[in-house]
C-alpha cells in the first residue's frame, strides 16, 4: 500500500535499508517495486543484481538461480556493489556462479556412473582452484563465514571426487579403491576434517582374508569378505599358522567367508526357513479348522440340552 506514495528512489533505499538488516524477503519486493515505479538504469540493473542474488540465497542448490545471476553480472554496467557489508565485485560473482552452478550439477549426477561423476568433481574442484584463496561471496552473504575460499572448495571437491571413486570401484577393484580413500583422506585432513570415515573405509577395502570354506582370497572387508562368529578349537588355530592371508580373525572369534560363498549359504538357509515356515502355518490352519469344528459341535450339544 504505502508503495503509492514513494519515489522509485524511495523504495531502492528502503531495499538497501532492508539488506542492511537482513530482511531479504522484504528487500526483494522494494526492489521489485522500485524498478516498476522507475529508477535510473544504473539502479535498476543494480535492483535486478540484488534480486537475483536474494534468490540465489533462497535457493542454493538450484542451478537455475546462479545462471540468472551471472546472465544479470555480465550485462551490468556496474563494476562493484554492496550487499550489506560485504563488497561484491561483478566478474568475481559472475565467475562464481559459473562454478557453482557446475559443481551442482557434478555434485547431483548419480553415484552408479561413479568414474563419470569423480571426473565432474574434480573438474570443479580445479575451477575453484583457479578461483584461489579469494572468499566465496555467496558464502560470505548467506552463511555470514569468510572460511569458504575457492582454494578450500577445491579440497572439499577433490576429497568428494575420490570418495565417490572408491566407494565405486570397489566392487571391481578394492586395492584401487582402498588408494582412492587414501587420497581422499589426505584432502580432508588439509581441510582440517579428521578423515575417519574414508581411513577406516581405506583399512577394510585394503584388508586381505582367505574363504575359510573354499580358501579363495578376498580384499575389501564387508564387500568381497565377511567375519562370522564361530568356534575354533585349538587345533584349527594351530593349522592356521601357516596361512600368509588368514581365514579367521586374529582373536579367532570368526571365521573369514567370501560373498559367494556367504550368499549361497544364506540363501540356502532362507530356503529352508522359508519351507519350515510354510509347513507350520499349514499345520495350524488345519489345527484351526479342527478346533473350530469342535467348538461348534459343543455348542449344538450345549443347545440341545
Ligand atoms: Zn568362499
Amino acid at each position: 500500500m504505502g508503495f503509492l506514495f514513494k519515489s522509485g528512489d524511495e523504495l531502492y533505499d528502503l531495499g538497501i535499508d532492508l539488506i542492511g538488516r537482513k530482511d531479504y524477503d522484504e528487500a526483494r519486493e522494494k526492489f521489485f517495486a522500485a524498478i516498476e515505479k522507475g529508477v535510473s538504469k544504473e539502479k535498476s540493473e543494480l535492483a535486478g543484481i540484488y534480486i537475483a542474488l536474494i534468490n540465489v540465497g533462497k535457493a542454493r542448490g538450484d542451478v537455475n538461480v546462479y545462471d540468472q545471476l551471472r546472465g544479470k553480472c555480465a550485462t551490468c554496467s556496474v563494476q562493484s556493489l554492496k550487499f550489506g557489508l560485504t563488497d561484491v565485485d561483478m566478474g568475481a560473482l559472475a565467475e562464481e556462479c559459473r562454478i557453482s552452478a557446475n559443481e551442482i550439477r557434478a555434485t547431483s549426477m548419480p553415484e552408479q556412473d561413479y568414474m563419470a561423476k569423480g571426473k565432474a568433481l574434480q573438474a570443479s574442484a580445479a575451477e575453484y582452484a583457479s578461483f584461489g584463496d579469494q572468499p566465496l561471496k555467496i558464502s560470505e552473504i548467506f552463511s555470514g563465514s569468510t572460511k569458504a575460499t575457492g582454494s578450500r572448495e577445491a579440497l572439499i571437491l577433490q576429497a568428494m571426487a575420490f570418495e565417490v571413486m572408491g566407494r565405486g570401484v570397489v566392487y571391481a577393484d578394492p586395492k584401487k579403491a582402498s588408494e582412492y580413500l587414501q587420497m581422499a583422506y589426505n584432502f580432508r585432513r588439509q581441510i582440517g576434517d579428521s578423515g575417519e570415515e574414508d581411513l577406516n573405509l581405506m583399512k577394510k577395502y585394503a584388508k586381505s582374508a582367505k574363504c575359510w570354506i573354499c580358501g579363495r582370497p578376498a580384499n575389501g572387508e564387508g564387500i568381497h569378505f565377511m567375519a562370522l562368529r564361530s568356534n575354533i578349537s585349538q587345533a584349527f588355530r594351530t593349522s592356521t599358522e601357516k596361512d600368509i592371508v588368514k581365514p579367521a580373525s586374529d582373536d579367532f572369534g570368526s571365521i573369514y567367508i567370501c560373498i559367494p560363498c556367504y550368499t549361497a549359504i544364506s540363501n540356502r538357509s532362507d530356503e529352508i526357513s522359508r519351507k519350515y515356515y510354510n509347513q507350520a502355518m499349514t499345520e495350524m490352519q488345519a489345527m484351526e479348522a479342527r478346533l473350530t469344528a469342535q467348538i461348534n459341535a459343543v455348542r449344538v450339544t450345549a443347545t440341545i440340552r
